[in-house]
This record gives C-alpha cells, sequence and structure tokens, in this order.
C-alpha cells in the first residue's frame, strides 16, 4: 500500500505523492509567540516533525515553510500589558518557542518566516483580492466578504448560505456561529503598532499571513497544508477564501490537521489556564526524549489524554529500547543466525514501514518495534539469539529512531538540573561509583548510574576485567 493520508478537505484517505518531482511543498502553521508554548501547541508541532521525517524517509525532498505569528491580537494586548515593543515582546517567546523545538528534537523547517517581516505580501495579495471584488472596507478596515467565495466552508464542510451578508467579524480568532466577513487589515488604534502600506496604515488580520508568506516561498497550489484541529476553522477556511479568492486555483492538495492533547477532559489551553509547559516536566525530572516519545506515541488523529503517569509510562519505554540497544551492542551472542529471528526482524520492519505509510499510525509502529524487542529479549535470556541476529535488530531499531528519535540523547546542554557534559573523569568516577554499588549489591544505584551514563551517550559493557565504556 503507499503513503497516504486523511485529507480534510475530501473526508477521505487519499494516496500522496507530491504535484510536481519529489520535492514536497508543505505550509505549517506556527506558534504565535504571546507566551511560552504548552506540551498542547508542542504535540501537534512534534507531528509536524513526525511528517516531515516520514516523507524524508520515502525518499521524499522537503520545502517546508512555517511561520511564527508576531503580531495578533493577544500578542498586542500582552505587550501593551508588560509595557513592551511587539518585537522585545516576541523575541523572547520566539527564543523559547526554539529553544522547546530543539529540546524535542523537531527539526527545523526550510523556512521560518516571521509575519511581521513579510507585510507588504499581505498589503499586496489584500490589494489583489479588492481588484477582484472580494472586499470592502469599513472605518479604514478592510474586510474579506464572504459572500464573493460560493466555495466557503468547504474544508470545515459547513454550510455557511444563511449567513446575513454584511456582518463582520473584528477578531481573529471566533467560533463557527459567529462567521462573518473577517478582517483582512484593521485600521490603526491609538498605542496599537501599525505599518504603511499600499493599502494605507493599519495591521494585518491573522489570517492572511499564512496565505501571503505560503504562496510567496511555495507558489499558488501547495502539497500539503497542516496545522492543530481548531485550526479548521477558521483560519484554514479563511486561508482557502483569501488565496483560491484571488488565484483561482486549488491552495493546498492536503490539509493534515492533528487532534488535541486533553488535560482533564479539557483541551490544554492558555485561555482556559489548563496548561503544562516542556520546561514544567523537564523541571520534573523528564528526559525530552520521554515527553517527544509520548507525544509521539498516540496517532496524530486520536486525541491524547494528558494524564501524570504518561510520561513516567513513555519513560520506561523508552528505556526499555534503550536497554535493548544496549544488549545488542554489548553482550556476547554464540556465532550463527537464528532463521525465526531474523524473520522476525524483516516483519518487524515490514510492519512499522506500513504503519507509518498508513497515516502516520505511530502506535501501531511502535506496537512492531516492541513485539520484536520482547521476542528478541526472550531469546536473549534463553541462549538463543545469535551474532547475526544483532545487524538486522540494530538496523530496525536504527529507522524507528530516524523518525522517533528517542534512543539518544541530545541537546543535553538545555535539559534542566543536567551538567552540559559529563568529562572522562566524571565518568569514571561515575563508573567506579557503580562497581562499589555492585559489590555492596545496591543494584538499584548500580542500575541508576548506568540508565545516567546511557542517557548521556556513554556506553558500558562489563567484562571479567571490569567495566569498559565508550560514547556514542
Ligand atoms: P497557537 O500558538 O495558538 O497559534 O497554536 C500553535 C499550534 O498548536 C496550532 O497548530 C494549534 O492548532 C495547536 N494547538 C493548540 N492547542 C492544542 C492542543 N490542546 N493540542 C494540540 N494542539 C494544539
Ligand atoms: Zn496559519
Amino acid at each position: 500500500m503507499p503513503l497516504r493520508f486523511y485529507n480534510t478537505l475530501t473526508q477521505r484517505v487519499e494516496p500522496f505523492a507530491p504535484l510536481e518531482g519529489d520535492t514536497v511543498r508543505m505550509y505549517t502553521c506556527g506558534p504565535t509567540v504571546w507566551n511560552f508554548a504548552h506540551i498542547g501547541n508542542l504535540r501537534t508541532f512534534t507531528f509536524v516533525d513526525l511528517l516531515r521525517r516520514w516523507l524524508r524517509y520515502r525518499g521524499y525532498r522537503l520545502d517546508h515553510v512555517m511561520n511564527i505569528t508576531d503580531v495578533d491580537d493577544r500578542i498586542i494586548q500582552q505587550a501593551l500589558g508588560a509595557g513592551q515593543s511587539l518585537a522585545d515582546y516576541t523575541a523572547q517567546y520566539t527564543q523559547a518557542f526554539l529553544e522547546d523545538c530543539a529540546t524535542l528534537r523537531l527539526e527545523r523547517p526550510e523556512r521560518l518566516t516571521p509575519a511581521t517581516e513579510h507585510i507588504g505580501a499581505m498589503a499586496r495579495l489584500i490589494a489583489g483580492l479588492r481588484d477582484k471584488g472580494c472586499t470592502y472596507e469599513s472605518e479604514g478596515s478592510i474586510y474579506y466578504r464572504i459572500a464573493a467565495f460560493p466555495e466557503y466552508g468547504k474544508l470545515s464542510h459547513t454550510d455557511f448560505g444563511g449567513m446575513r451578508a454584511g456582518a463582520r467579524v473584528d477578531t481573529d480568532r471566533y467560533e463557527k456561529a459567529d462567521a462573518r466577513d473577517f478582517a483582512l487589515w484593521k485600521a490603526p488604534k491609538p498605542g496599537e503598532p501599525f505599518w504603511e502600506s499600499e493599502i494605507g496604515p493599519g495591521r494585518p488580520g491573522w489570517h492572511i499571513e499564512c496565505s501571503a508568506m505560503a504562496m510567496q516561498y511555495l507558489g499558488e497550489t501547495l502539497d500539503i497544508h497542516a496545522g492543530g484541529i481548531d485550526l479548521i476553522f477558521p483560519h484554514h477556511e479563511n486561508e482557502i477564501a483569501q488565496s483560491e479568492g484571488l488565484t483561482g486555483k486549488t491552495f493546498a492538495r492536503f490539509w493534515l490537521h492533528a487532534e488535541h492533547l486533553i488535560l482533564d477532559s479539557q483541551t490544554m489551553s492558555k485561555s482556559l489556564g489548563n496548561f503544562i509547559t516542556l520546561r514544567d516536566l523537564l523541571q520534573e525530572g523528564y528526559q525530552p526524549e520521554a515527553i517527544r516519545y509520548l507525544l509521539a506515541s498516540v496517532p496524530y488523529r486520536k486525541r491524547l489524554n494528558f494524564t501524570a503517569d504518561s510520561p513516567k509510562a513513555a519513560a520506561t519505554a523508552v528505556e526499555r529500547l534503550r536497554n535493548f540497544e544496549l544488549r545488542l551492542k554489548t553482550e556476547k551472542f554464540p556465532d550463527g543466525a537464528d532463521e525465526g529471528l531474523h524473520a522476525a526482524a524483516g516483519q518487524a520492519l515490514q510492519r512499522f514501514e506500513d504503519a507509518m505509510d498508513d497515516d502516520l499510525n505511530t502506535a501501531e509502529a511502535l506496537a512492531a518495534v516492541f513485539e520484536f524487542v520482547r521476542e528478541a529479549n526472550i531469546a536473549m535470556d534463553a541462549g538463543g539469539f545469535r551474532a547475526g541476529n544483532v545487524a538486522p535488530a540494530l538496523d530496525l531499531l536504527e529507522r524507528f529512531d530516524s523518525i522517533f528519535g528517542v534512543l539518544r540523547p541530545g541537546r543535553l546542554e538545555v535539559r534542566v538540573g543536567d551538567a552540559l557534559h559529563l568529562s572522562d573523569g566524571d565518568v569514571q568516577a561515575l563508573i567506579a561509583e557503580r562497581t562499589q554499588a555492585r559489590k555492596g549489591r545496591d543494584f538499584a544505584r548500580a542500575d541508576q548510574i548506568r540508565q545516567q551514563l546511557a542517557a548521556q551517550g556513554v556506553i558500558l559493557e562489563d567484562t571479567k576485567d571490569g567495566a569498559r565504556w565508550k560514547r556514542h
């Protein structure tokens, strides 16, 4: 079966291939930098990272643009409240977002585009829409006339036919019940930032930035547009109206939307006040890889129900995989190869790839890996695992980790409470302590040290002559 995705636009799972050559032109909505990202936001960004990695695994190249929303209603309100300029206020949260992404090993898109650096392109797009008769002005603001775009509603599969013509909405975020003509360009208000432009002074609405930046860098028709499920309406619906209203061409062929992370039966959200940040979890002592695993393990179209136990379970799963890798790399196995295990490794890889091709079914992909790990561990304990079985098992882990990215610790320098690096002397001191612990039969402490070393990329091998070690 080929690579396929669920397309919100058609409400079907469809085979995916880019329109031109082997480059996927993709736009994903980035963060609104008014505060720290919460782990719900990061769930969506982790989904985007998995999507990137899987497309590359399947041989595609990426041209991926992600915006940074650094001007909108909420940001202006917060910056005013903090007595800071828009640029100063957003710089700190942009930086925090990039750090969170690095901690979670989310690959950088080919282009990260701040909205405030593209105001000219937005004004140009609005002028184009005005020439097409899709807009009207009122008190210095410019609105999109929804009635000018009969297909309005096609992404959210909603019939807006009964809407009152001429009714307007000025806020950027609103519900379906408030569907109205929306603001493309907002008139300057006292105390608020504004820009001079070919359509007069003012500031852009939220929706126009994504249409303008997507088309500027990726052309009129994108292969994939993605974001969280709350963006389907109004944000993505409005993006379609803006882009297709101007070009008359399909704006994006595939629309992918990640379900929400839920806490206490409610969507995690800053506005509701029920949020946890990555920083909170690191402070509690969890490793970034455990959080990455947690966010990646539930398929993106299922809700991720976050509980106090979720990070613990994820940490245990990561540890299990790391222990297995360590065994493969350090234990001595008898010569030859077990046929059954050889076949099992091949089948696990096939099942892993089939699951990821199936709309990124990460739960099924993980099940394939874990079933193999269990079978191999049992064989190792029983002496049935042979030297010839090591390479296919490591290959499976390697491929798994090229997507899930949890086996090796990375970006240690930003892990709260962690030493920047362990020097060779530190490693030797820890090994000596572990040897003592083992002599004293304090296996819990010995294991803890081994894990601590593994987390820093140090592999231990116990030999007759004592422990040998090397770095990854
Ligand atoms: P924002 O910073 O509000 O623009 O949101 C950034 C991204 O996070 C968007 O793609 C949202 O759809 C997504 N998002 C917001 N809340 C959640 C949540 N609870 N779970 C998953 N994704 C979310
Ligand atoms: Zn957007």
